[in-house]
């Protein structure tokens, strides 16, 4: 049966009704006549108050209990609600009844109540979601990924499961970690050593970096569809915004073009922010004091602006002219880096900016093509601090034009026969983008680094488990 939660309990009136929280001790105060103990079950931000009182009399299992109670330690305690006199909080537990579940030795118990960094609790990220950082980002995660499906289905978008292994590497970057099959047995019985080099049932096989080109022949048929899956890129650089496994969001929609996927894309990250701002106000309040101040205000404000417009071409112009404030100088026909972004969001305009038609050159081959024969109608969507959070492109509905590029990038139309049919057969125009959710969450929480707004990080130097 489920028992009403901390997060429920905390809603109730102080009518002195008959309560069981079970959670674990985030604190105990042992103060002779009266102990507190704080108890949290990850159910919200807050904890609730439990006060035990040894003048009104407890029983001696209670005091026994007590007296071993240690911080990190499972419990389930009884008594009723009332009114809390400490600033704060409405209600507490005028305890009668304590049990312990489970004990967590305070000599070996990881989470002592100081202040641990970040780096250190990586390295338990088997225990780090008890602490309040983490919890908060758990539950944006999961209020998010469930917004995310609100958003789509109220607009006619359908979830399609896109596969995990696949052949086809979308992004032409060549980042990919390949697929083989062990047959484990066989090796055991031959004695020779594990052959790391077969291919997945004799066919050149890969993790998938993105469930576009997969996403599209859905799109094509069904006219709005979205992914929400895992994708897995080798990226072999040490930053705060890139991870080796992270989880993706893809619309794809028919009888669209880049003006459509621009506004598409702008509604989506609205709808978020709001959601965030409405439904999870304890944890983002959290996050405003304790890790990056005026993130509240700063969604509230992306919620309530229209994002900027500008093409590739025209962000170029503008980055030259300062120029001497940038490590890497920009010129027309490079990747903008994340300083180039940074100005852009920060200096240029103070918000989200689109940044649209970049150099073919530097796009993916599915992109349609302008008729300058230099641009594609890419879009990336810039943020503040963290500078790509999406990007998209309308794809190139023509089959000729898309056969022709795919041939100059030097790849095999014929590895493409069942993306080329998609235009041979009904061809529209369409387009997509991807969202990063830890990008999403990076950005409503103000978190730092990439590796903490995840369950398990797997980048370079960090997998352990
Ligand atoms: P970046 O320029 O930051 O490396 P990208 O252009 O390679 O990103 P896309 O191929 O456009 O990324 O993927 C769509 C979205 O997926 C990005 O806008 C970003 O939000 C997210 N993303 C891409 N790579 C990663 C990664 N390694 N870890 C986490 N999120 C990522
Ligand atoms: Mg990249
Ligand atoms: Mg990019
Ligand atoms: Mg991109």
């Amino acid at each position: 049966m489920l028992y009403p939660q901390i997060k429920e309990i905390l809603k109730f009136p102080a009518d002195s009704r008959d309560v069981t929280v079970r959670g674990w001790v985030r604190t105990k105060r042992d103060l002779k006549n009266l102990v507190f103990v704080e108890v949290n079950d990850g159910s919200c931000f807050s904890s609730i108050q439990c006060t035990f009182d040894r003048e009104a009399g407890l029983d001696s299992d209670t005091e026994q209990s007590l007296g071993e109670l240690s911080t990190g330690s499972s419990v389930e305690i009884r008594g009723k609600l009332v009114t809390s006199p400490a600033s704060g909080q409405a209600v507490e537990i005028a305890s009668a009844q304590l049990r312990i579940i489970g004990i967590a030795p305070a000599e070996s118990y990881p989470l002592q109540k100081k202040r641990h960094s970040f780096e250190f609790l990586r390295e338990i990220g088997h225990l780090r979601a008890r602490t309040n950082t983490f919890g908060a980002v758990a539950r944006v995660r999961s209020r998010m990924a469930f917004a995310i499906h609100e958003f789509f289905q109220q607009n006619g978008f359908q979830y399609v499961h896109t596969p995990i292994i696949t052949a086809s590497d979308a992004e032409g970057a060549g980042a990919m970690f390949q697929v083989t099959t062990l047959d484990l047995d066989g090796i055991a019985k031959s004695g020779k050593p594990v052959d790391y080099s077969k291919d997945f049932f004799g066919k050149q096989s890969f993790l998938t970096v993105s469930g576009q080109l997969e996403g599209e022949t859905y799109a094509t048929a069904l006219s709005r569809i979205y992914t929400f899956g895992p994708t897995f890129r080798a990226e072999n650089s040490n930053t705060t915004r890139h991870l080796a496994e992270f989880w993706m969001i893809e619309p794809e929609f028919a009888f669209a073009e880049l003006e459509d996927n621009m506004e598409l894309a702008e509604n989506f990250l609205k709808f978020l922010f709001r959601k965030a701002l409405d439904e999870c106000a304890e944890d983002l309040t959290f996050f405003d004091n304790q890790i990056q101040k005026g993130i509240i205000e700063t969604l509230t404000s992306v919620v309530n602006s229209k994002f900027t417009h500008i093409t590739y071409t025209d962000a170029v112009a503008e980055l030259e002219k300062h120029a001497g404030e940038f490590e890497f100088k920009p010129y027309w026909g490079c990747d903008l880096q994340s300083e180039h972004e940074k100005f852009l969001t920060e200096k240029a305009a103070a918000g989200p900016v689109i940044v649209t038609d970049y150099p073919k050159e530097i796009k993916a081959f599915y992109m349609k093509q302008n008729d300058d024969g230099k641009t594609v109608r890419a879009m990336d969507v810039l943020v503040p601090r963290l500078g790509e959070i999406i990007g998209g492109s309308e794809r190139e509905s023509s089959l000729e034009k898309l056969e022709k590029r795919i041939t100059e990038m030097g790849m095999n139309p014929e590895d493409y026969w069942w993306y080329l049919d998609l235009r041979r057969y009904g061809t529209v125009p369409h387009a997509g983008f991807g969202l990063g959710f830890e990008r999403l969450i990076l950005y409503i929480t103000g978190m730092a680094n990439i590796r903490d707004v995840i369950p398990y990080p797997r980048a370079v130097g960090q997998a352990e488990f």
